[in-house]
């Protein structure tokens, strides 16, 4: 089969590797459609621990055409969202439920202790826990599951409730994903801080009440003058700038949200007074579990969002350079990968 490999710093090639074959309690996939994250530019870059050559790719969904001798609950040509962690369901954050956070976690193409091929390809293969149904679901649509599932996980974090004011800081692809879930989710009022103007206007049309540029405004004093008290601030960029920024805006009792992916060194500064006396705390969300892969599946299926509004750029396996290179030069937003469309 035909793959878009990493096969050593920004380098991708599409090359042939084998035809992944289902194990007993697993399912063979063609991908239709694959979203491209911020993940996997850090691959190509460099940036993440790789081992090349690799096949990245881990937002898909697509048809079974194959399923081992143990799978019951599905035939081939049933449609599915992949969702590509699989937890031991052996350690101790897995048994509390948090497999996000599991100690021995495997990625289909994404980021953790152990990497296997992902779904830049023509084919994958899933065990049959790791995937949803989607019902005539579009493709496209389905492979924002997992991105869905993250941003479920962050909201869950925060603990978000009906009606409290929100500011997003970052609006590429997850920020605007963000921006729609917490309209769904039943947030108040949704700030968003965002240098970049045609991501503004994006904001603006997926449900943000405000859209600032960070560069031409003091930020604090304009969101505190359009909404008061900030209950929850989002970061959704990974630097620990943004980082300090977002916190910022939070008044007593508010919660900063640590979504985007920072560089593993860097410090940030922080008021151990303000999080006593406020009780404003700082949180961490990292990837999905199975459970907020199944509802953001739910959501997806149920019309929440509107996903078409967020992809900017389609490619066959051999635009996946063309992706992260536009990606570098925030051109545009979501990137959408067809592994078996020329
Ligand atoms: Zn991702
Ligand atoms: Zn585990």
């Amino acid at each position: 089969m035909r793959t878009a490999t990493l096969t050593g710093e920004r380098t991708v090639e599409v090359t042939e590797r084998p035809t992944p074959e289902p194990a007993e309690d697993e399912l063979q996939v063609e991908v239709v459609a694959c979203g491209v994250c911020a993940t996997d530019l850090h691959m190509y870059r460099g940036g993440l621990t790789v081992d090349y050559p690799m096949v990245p790719g881990h937002e898909s969904a697509g048809e079974v055409v194959a399923v081992g001798g143990g799978v019951e609950r599905y035939d081939p040509g049933d449609r599915v969202a992949i969702n590509p962690s699989i937890p031991c369901h052996e350690c101790r954050p897995c048994k509390a439920g948090r497999e996000n956070l599991c100690r021995d976690l495997t990625s289909i193409g994404g980021a953790a202790t152990h990497v296997v091929d992902g779904a830049f390809a023509e084919y994958v293969r899933i065990p049959v826990g790791n995937v949803e149904p989607i019902g005539d679901l579009d493709y496209r649509t389905a492979a924002f599951a997992e991105p869905l599932g993250c941003c479920i996980n962050g909201l869950d974090r925060v603990r978000l409730t009906s009606g409290e004011t929100v500011v997003v800081v970052g609006a590429g692809a997850i920020g605007l994903l963000l921006v729609q879930l917490l309209r769904a989710s039943g947030a108040g009022p949704i700030v968003v801080s965002e240098p970049v103007e045609e991501r503004r206007s994006a904001a603006l049309s997926v449900g943000a009440d405000h859209a600032l540029d960070p560069t031409a405004v003091d930020l604090r004093e304009t969101v505190a003058d359009l909404v008061g008290d900030v209950d929850v601030a989002i970061e959704a960029v990974g630097l620990p700038q943004t980082i300090e920024q977002a916190h910022s805006l939070t008044g007593p009792g508010g919660r900063t949200l640590v979504f985007g992916v920072p560089p593993e060194d860097a410090t940030v500064e922080l008021s151990p007074f303000d999080v006593f006396y406020g009780e404003r705390e700082v949180v961490g969300t990292y990837s999905l579990t199975p459970g907020t892969f199944a509802r953001a599946v739910t959501m997806l299926r149920n019309g929440r969002l509107d996903t078409d509004a967020l992809v900017t750029d389609e490619f066959g396996l051999e635009g996946l350079e063309r992706a992260f290179e536009q990606m570098e030069a925030t051109e545009g937003l979501k990137k959408m990968v067809y592994p078996n469309r020329e």
